[in-house]
């Protein structure tokens, strides 16, 4: 796969936003979920105090009842002493004692008053004979929460719940992370107000409350949100190295995307710097052994002179449409680069490969008499080779386009025949002017392990047809002779000589055929017109 330049430009502004985009991403969800985190560890944290306070009240009540249930309503010493064992197997209760209607204390399990200084009216619950208050105590119990159990207007049952207990202890000593825990009677009346170490000043709070359904309790947690990133920040730095890792990745990955060579926008520039160049490789008369034409043959010369064959871009070249520039520009340079030579020598032709695309289109006709108008390479010099390896599209359309160019002096040539798809049919439909035998057959010649029925009777279809036939990849002077035997007349091939850069197939040219010798030599039928 490659990538077009747009696609590389994206893909570099894609490994940049990566770069910046992954880990900041990564910052901002772990900043998110350590934010979540916190405030669901508040939600929890008020909600189970708040349950502890709901179940201690719960127990303080059944001690109440209790007290109600043993009849306990003076203060005879068995009085004292059942509200002594219920203020002993209580794991709330710090004191129970038994009010007259008018709230007076009558008896308590101590035996002496204990001084309470009310800090709020007592508020009714849900239950109108359960009353709570909130009140300071001299002594040990500091702030504490009383609970009343009023049976039915004539006695009051009280008890004194120290609020210590309603706060883990855990909480307060988790970490630093500035934890607060306030309980307070909703109407009014703070209850507990306790703050854990390590609050971050001027950092943002976050804060939980959880109400209780049975009781007019609140719970409300904070925090500040600078004293838990010190404690759990560690995530948000973790998920920023992962996210760093990730978009190293990703950018990585787009990089070697943008690094990837695309053929056609290279091919396009070397078009432009003319890296394309067209090599002659002569054809011969094997009867005379002189030079009446060759064959152009498109190489990549590389900036660093490196010289690609077109076996490696040709195809991609086809496929993608590049061959229409490409073939516009070689008739260009070759026009220009051996124009004179042709021109003093008349009898030459000059051949340029077509491929099938090019036949689905009349406007090829106009391209070539465009390409070639003003030059000095004439249009009756030129000949034209369709392969054979690729099948036509429109037969009806190329036997037309054949047929203009025809008209107009220019040769067509099918080549490589015998490999292809067309066979007969081919040389009976678009009536080229010339056959070029592939290499492929005329290996078969000159080696005795080989058949040479093909060559023969492709040889005599030529015959038959009035077409010329070139031999192409002769190699030995076993195959020239072979084939001069059979009645071929031109041939091409290493044994008489490779491709050649334009100036060495001129000077070739220039040497076996001087311009002034070519008026007076006679010619011969050769490469037909
Ligand atoms: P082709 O048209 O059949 O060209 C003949 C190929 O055979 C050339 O290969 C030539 O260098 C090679 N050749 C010539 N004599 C000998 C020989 O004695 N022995 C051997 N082993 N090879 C020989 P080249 O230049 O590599 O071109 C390969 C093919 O690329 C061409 O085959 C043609 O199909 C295509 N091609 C080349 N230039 C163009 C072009 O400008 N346009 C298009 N459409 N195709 C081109
Ligand atoms: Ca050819
Ligand atoms: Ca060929």
């Amino acid at each position: 796969m490659s990538v077009g330049s747009g696609t590389r430009k994206l893909a570099l502004i894609l490994a940049a936003v990566t770069a910046i985009s992954v880990p900041a991403a990564a910052y901002f969800a772990a900043e998110a979920f350590m934010r979540h985190k916190l405030q669901s560890y508040l939600d929890t944290t008020a909600q189970t105090v708040l349950q502890r306070i709901d179940g201690a009240v719960d127990r303080a009540l059944v001690s109440l009842h209790d007290a109600e249930t043993r009849n306990v309503a003076g203060c005879s010493p068995t009085d004292r002493e059942a509200l002594r064992v219920l203020v002993f197997e209580s794991p709330v209760l710090k004191e129970l004692a038994v009010h007259g209607p008018d709230g007076a204390v009558r008896c308590n399990n101590i035996g002496s008053l204990v001084q309470i200084t009310p800090a709020s009216t007592p508020f009714v619950t849900a239950n109108p004979r359960v009353s709570l208050a909130v009140a300071v105590t001299r002594g040990a119990h500091g702030r504490a929460l009383r609970v009343f159990w009023n049976p039915d207007g004539t006695i009051l049952y009280g008890g004194i719940m120290s609020v210590g207990l309603f706060v883990p202890h855990q909480v307060i000593q988790r970490g630093n992370s500035g934890l607060g825990i306030d309980v307070e009677l909703v109407p009014g009346g703070r209850l507990v107000s306790v703050r854990g170490a390590g609050a971050v000043e001027g950092s943002r709070q976050f804060s939980a409350v959880a109400v209780s359904g049975s009781y007019p309790i609140r719970v409300v947690a904070t925090a500040s949100e600078g004293a838990w990133r010190l404690e759990h920040g560690g995530i948000i730095w973790l998920a920023v190295v992962v996210g760093i890792v990730l978009a190293g990745l990703m950018a990585a990955v787009l990089l070697a995307i943008c690094r990837r060579r695309d053929p056609m926008a290279d091919m396009h520039r070397a078009l432009v710097n003319g890296e394309f160049i067209p090599y002659y490789q002569p054809i011969l008369d094997i009867d005379t052994g002189r030079i009446i034409g060759c064959e152009v043959l498109v190489r990549w010369r590389k900036p660093d002179g490196t010289i690609i064959p077109p076996g490696a871009f040709i195809g991609e070249a086809e496929r993608s449409g590049f061959i229409f520039p490409l073939t516009l520009d070689l008739m260009r340079q070759a026009a220009a680069e051996v124009g004179s030579l042709y021109a003093a020598r008349p009898h030459m032709k000059c051949g340029f490969n077509l491929c099938a695309a090019h036949f689905q289109d009349q406007s090829i006709v106009e391209d070539v008499i465009n390409v070639f108008s003003g030059t000095e390479l004439k249009l009756n010099q030129v000949l034209l080779e369709v392969t054979e390896r690729d099948p036509l599209p429109d037969m009806e359309l190329a036997r037309a386009i054949i047929a203009r160019f025809q008209d107009l002096g220019v040769r067509v040539a099918l080549d490589d025949v015998g490999t292809g798809h067309g066979g007969m049919s081919y040389l009976l439909k678009l009536r080229v002017d010339v056959m070029k035998i592939d290499k492929l057959f005329i290996d078969a010649i000159g080696s005795e392990r080989q058949s040479t029925a093909i060559v023969d009777s492709l040889i005599d279809l030529a015959a038959h047809l009035n077409l010329d036939v070139v031999a192409e990849g002769v190699e030995t002077f076993d195959q020239v002779e072979a084939l001069r035997r059979r009645g071929v007349r031109s041939a091409q091939g290493y044994v008489f000589a490779p491709p050649l850069p334009g100036s060495s197939f001129v000077q070739l040219v220039e040497a076996m055929e001087p311009a002034a010798a070519t008026a007076w030599l006679p010619r011969k039928k050769s490469l037909r017109g």
